[in-house]
């Protein structure tokens, strides 16, 4: 049956068979050089053998057993329409074997040219391209054959690159000239010589001479770079998944290298950077497709081409035109010309900057390609969260003294330090450092808390330093390694110049890029708009007027709602004005700091009931005042009070500190009573692992009227506004509750509270529970019974249900998990959907079985999270809190998650 059913299946595609759709199957490039051959493009001739041939040759070692034939009639078709044979003495047909995955891996998976070339046919191809009148026919066969062998000796047989480069510069410094075009016929031949001398000591053979052996081993090294380190890396970066393969293009050859009049160029269809319309392009005469890519020659602007070969410019501007109305977006092509002929040899749906992906969006929905929903698909809330950081003013005589790998947006300034303990020290000081390593591992943690920002020389976007970083949102560059980090010299050099421990220098996480002394830094005109300081209708700038667009249908399109996690007034005002619909998280610790620590060391103190009850009576006209604040900014909107959640002992000074005090006054023969007291209280409350300790409702429980207290402040706080005319909305959320007796005990005081305050006045008074603790989850239905809302506290779900402490997880070992590929990303910082996700959608279900409408939201980090936003989305909950700042993500993420049932693939 297997062997049947394998026997007829297809793992080679003419051209002709395939459409831009299949990308899955036939990978980006064959899929759009198909989708181009039948939209009647002059495509050369070629095809494509599928992902699904690369797997199983993954998976089992092996090309599965049809696959040669295959290859075989396909070849003898291509031969026979460009009426050549491969490798042909006489006359060679030549091909091209491109790898070519599903999403595009720039740079990071191989090509061959001039596959068929050996050493006779290289004779015949002289001899045809003669009779076709080429002036350098012999150079140009020998610059091919070279070309092949170096290419071939490269990435199929991992000859290292720099040999052939060695003898092709020592070839051209013999001859006295610095451009390959001045090397002549003979200096190729003898460079061909040297390339095989160069194959045969690495390889242990000669450079195969067989056509068909040097296809079926290009092909297979092309299924074996999908799993090329750098390609790996590359996957895991960009969340990739590793598991697609890529697919193989054989493509007959046409040829920029054969004279003034041939050539090979880029082009994009619109600016990337700005999405104006445009050309915008590279071209480079007499050349191979390489030398552009690889930018080993100077190219002209692609504009040049009109004044070279005018009709083929015109051929290629009308092509780009038809490419971006097919495509309906922004393209970018590859394309040589042969003799005077275009031939196009790739396009896809161009890369672009966050701000092009609004503008370009924007701009296609006013001429009419697109709809606001498909403008909306197509930007996402990475790409607006890095427009909403500030930049650097960066002139254009600026010049960064090194790149790197852009692992966490922002632009930091301060001076350069090498170890951790140094930035604490200068940072302790006043100093704005930036902490350089070659790489960093925990060790570093207080000194990349310490700093703007963290700039390694080694290292890619899961490094530690790079997890860590962007787990603190802080500015960081990674593995930029023209550096070259002296950490016991204190300095680093880059390009023979010296940067020593407090020179000044400027890191841009959002590009990577490194610069010498203070650049200037923007704030954000996106968040100027957002924080209502500029106006979207008049200002004039493409950009703010893209996202106001976009962000106003997102708006209207989702089903979400969007709070924010806010505990002052001040922040309350800044989340509304980002466009929060009310707060789903107001912490009330902070309102036990400051000098009310002393009421909280009163109460924690306290001899008796009333000694407690007094410092209580003290503590509820504070909390009342900051409750009314908080109330009227958020005037009409729901409010979320989360009762005291961390252990009291928090509140108090830390025990060395106060061990120290208690002995240093003992010693000088002060009164050392109430330090003394406080002393024991912290050693009696002294917890081996607090995060499961004493806190949350188990505090409400042990500690008689304290959550009375917050109640009373809560509920007064609110009929003072309702009073003045105000329409508060408290909702009142009890902290890590894990069975509903827990719930049960704190409704029954707080609703004798509420029915007490509210006699004089009435407001309405929700009460539900955080849904944190992996217990709550599974009992949500008993659970339901006495809330009237949940709240997923996700940190506190993945905590526990990982078993990972978060303060120790993220610095100490997450690198490796993620180098590992146990998960592809921290489950702090986007929802593990398999486990912790699974715990939301069973409490999701079975609160709603037992209250159906129950309300439902999520306050933990990730309901800033774009992709776990989608996954709130989906599961059903009426809305996601979010910091301030990333209010604006949410908001555009929940408009995406309702139209992305509609749309294509947006990588
Ligand atoms: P990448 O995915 O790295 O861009 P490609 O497979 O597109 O690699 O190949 C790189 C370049 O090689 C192309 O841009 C093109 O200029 C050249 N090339 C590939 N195939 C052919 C061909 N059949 N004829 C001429 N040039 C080719
Ligand atoms: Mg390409
Ligand atoms: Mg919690």
């Amino acid at each position: 049956m297997a062997s049947q059913e394998t026997a007829t299946h297809k793992y080679v595609y003419d051209f002709a068979e395939g459409n831009k759709d299949l990308k899955d199957l036939l990978g980006g490039k064959g899929a759009n050089l198909a989708e181009m051959t039948n939209l009647g493009l002059p495509v050369p001739p070629g095809f494509t053998i599928t992902t699904e041939a690369c797997k199983t040759y993954l998976a089992t070692g092996t090309e599965p057993p049809e696959l040669a034939d295959q290859i075989a009639t396909h070849l003898a078709a291509l031969e026979r329409e460009m009426g050549r044979r491969l490798g042909d003495p006489a006359d060679p047909l030549l091909v091209s074997v491109r790898s070519g995955a599903k999403f595009s891996m720039p740079g990071m998976m191989e090509t061959v040219l001039n596959v068929g070339l050996n050493d006779e046919s290289v004779v015949g191809l002289a001899r045809q391209a003669e009779a076709a009148g080429t002036a350098g026919a012999e150079r140009f066969a020998w610059d091919s054959y070279r070309r092949l062998i170096q290419m071939f000796g490269k990435t199929v047989c991992n000859v290292p690159g720099e040999e052939f480069e060695h003898a092709l510069e020592g070839a051209k410094r013999a001859k006295g000239t610095s451009d390959d075009l001045g090397l002549d016929a003979t200096d190729l031949r003898a460079l061909v010589d040297a390339y095989k001398t160069i194959f045969v000591k690495h390889t242990g053979r000669d450079f195969p001479q067989s056509p068909r052996e040097q296809l079926d081993l290009a092909i297979k090294a092309v299924f074996e770079s999908w799993n090329a380190e750098r390609a790996v890396l590359y996957r895991r970066q960009e969340r990739i998944p590793a598991d697609l393969g890529t697919a193989v293009n054989v493509v007959a050859m046409v040829f920029g290298n054969l004279g003034p009049d041939s050539g090979t160029g880029v082009a994009f269809t619109r600016d990337p950077a700005s999405g104006a319309q445009g050309i915008y392009g590279d071209y480079l005469a007499n050349a191979q497709g390489e030398d552009v890519v690889a930018g080993i020659r100077n190219t002209v602007p692609l504009q040049e081409l009109e004044r070279i070969n005018k009709p083929a410019y015109d051929e290629l501007l009308g092509i780009m035109a038809r490419l971006e109305e097919h495509y309906q977006d922004l393209c970018d092509i590859e394309f040589t010309i042969e003799r005077g002929k275009l031939w196009m040899l790739q396009t896809r749906v161009g890369k672009r900057t966050a701000a092009a992906a609004f503008i370009i969006a924007a701009q296609l929905v006013d001429e009419g390609l697109i709809d606001l929903d498909e403008a909306l698909h197509r930007v996402n809330g990475d790409q607006l969260a890095q427009l909403m950081f500030p930049r650097f003013k960066v002139e254009h005589d600026i010049e960064p003294i090194a790149r790197g790998i852009a692992a966490s947006p922002g632009a930091a300034v301060g001076r350069a330090v090498f170890d951790g303990k140094r930035a604490v020290e200068l940072a302790g000081q006043g100093e704005r450092v930036i902490l350089v390593r070659r790489e960093t591992n925990p060790d570093d943690l207080p000194g990349m808390i310490a700093a703007q920002g963290v700039l390694t020389s080694r290292g890619g976007k899961t490094s530690h330093a790079a997890v860590v970083a962007r787990g603190m949102g802080k500015t960081c560059v990674c593995g930029a390694d023209a550096l070259d980090v002296d950490v016991p010299g204190r300095k680093f050099t880059v390009a023979g110049q010296v940067v020593a421990e407090g020179d000044v220098i400027s890191i841009d996480g959002t590009t990577g890029k490194v610069y010498l002394g203070e650049v200037p830094v923007w704030p954000s005109e996106v968040v100027r708009y957002f924080e209502g300081t500029i106006d979207p209708e008049r200002s004039g700038d493409p950009l703010v007027s893209a996202v106001h667009r976009i962000m106003s249908h997102a708006d209207q399109r989702r089903r979400l709602a969007v709070r924010a996690n806010a505990d002052t007034g001040e922040d309350a005002a800044r989340a509304r004005r980002f466009g929060a619909q009310g707060i789903g998280l107001c912490r009330t610790e902070h309102m036990f700091l400051g000098d009310r620590r002393e009421l909280v060391e009163r109460l924690i103190l306290a001899r008796d009931d009333a000694e407690r009850e007094a410092a209580l009576a003290a503590l509820l006209p504070l909390q009342r005042a900051d409750f009314v604040e908080i109330f009227r900014e958020m005037d009409g909107q729901a409010v979320t009070v989360r009762l005291i959640d961390p252990p009291l002992h928090e509140f108090l000074p830390p025990l060395e500190q106060l061990a120290v005090n208690v002995a240093v006054a003992q010693e000088r023969g002060e009164d050392v009573a109430k330090e003394e007291a406080l002393l024991a209280a912290v050693r009696r409350m002294h917890e081996q692992n607090p995060m499961l300790g004493l806190r949350g409702v188990r505090l409400g429980l042990v500690v008689p009227g304290l959550f009375a207290m917050q109640v009373r402040a809560i509920v007064e706080a609110a009929v003072e506004c309702a009073k003045g005319g105000g329409n508060p909305r408290p909702e009142i959320m009890v902290p890590l509750v894990g069975a509903v007796q827990e719930l049960e005990t704190v409704r029954a005081e707080a609703e004798k509270i509420i029915a007490e305050v509210t006699r004089e006045r009435a407001v309405e008074v929700l009460i539900g529970t955080m849904i944190e603790v992996p217990r709550a989850a599974l009992t949500a239905g008993q659970i339901a019974e006495a809330a009237e809302f949940f709240s997923f506290g996700t940190n506190d779900l993945t905590q526990m249900g990982w078993g990972f402490s978060r303060d120790d997880v993220e610095g100490a070992f997450f690198w490796r998990y993620l180098e590992l590929g146990i998960f592809g990303i921290s489950p702090f910082e986007s929802m593990d959907r398999d486990g912790v996700g699974r715990l939301v959608r069973i409490a999701t279900e079975e609160g709603r079985a037992t209250r159906p409408g129950l309300k439902l939201g999520i306050c933990g980090e990730h309901g800033g999270d774009p992709e776990s936003v989608h996954f709130f989305h989906e599961v059903g909950l009426d809305y996601v809190s979010c910091s301030p700042f990333r209010v604006p993500v949410a908001r555009l993420e929940a408009g995406r998650a309702v139209v992305e049932a509609t749309g294509s693939d947006s990588r």
